[in-house]
């Protein structure tokens, strides 16, 4: 069995970027690096809204194994799931923005933080935003 006869194709770079375009916005969500996220959690409203440079799969299994780790370290997360006996749905994780840029990501965290209804997030986490970009920001609801 030989090679199939493969005629070489040459493309050029404006036509190899609208290939390849449309692919990178059917990546897999769990596969997407630089998001902002949120989770819902699926026995009540409450959400929580995150951000990772890495892919977002492995950022979802640190807060759901969070639970199993028995660590002190703080998550709000593991605390609704705990106190509330309630369950996140790991498996439609929003992908609310996709910035690669630390800086201008964690700014588009703290919007979405912000406009949360029932959010989780502490409102530490909040309080660059609200010191400085709050005053930009049309009509949020607090
Ligand atoms: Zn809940």
């Amino acid at each position: 069995m030989g090679y199939p006869k493969i005629k070489p194709a040459f493309f050029s770079l404006n036509k190899l970027e609208r290939i390849i375009r449309p692919l990178k916005d059917v990546l897999p969500v769990n596969l997407r690096t630089g998001v902002v996220y949120e989770l819902s959690c699926m026995n009540c409203n409450a959400t929580y809204v995150g951000q990772t440079s890495r892919q977002l799969k492995i950022r979802i299994s640190e807060h759901k194994n969070h639970i199993r780790r028995n660590t002190d370290t703080h998550s709000v997360i593991t605390e609704h799931r705990l106190a509330l006996n309630h369950e996140f749905d790991w498996e439609n994780v929003r992908i609310l923005d996709n910035e690669r840029f630390l800086a201008k990501r964690l700014i588009s965290e703290m919007i979405y933080i912000k406009l949360q209804e029932n959010g989780l997030n502490l409102q530490i986490d909040t309080e660059t935003l609200h010191n400085v970009y709050i005053s930009f920001l049309p009509k949020l609801p607090y």
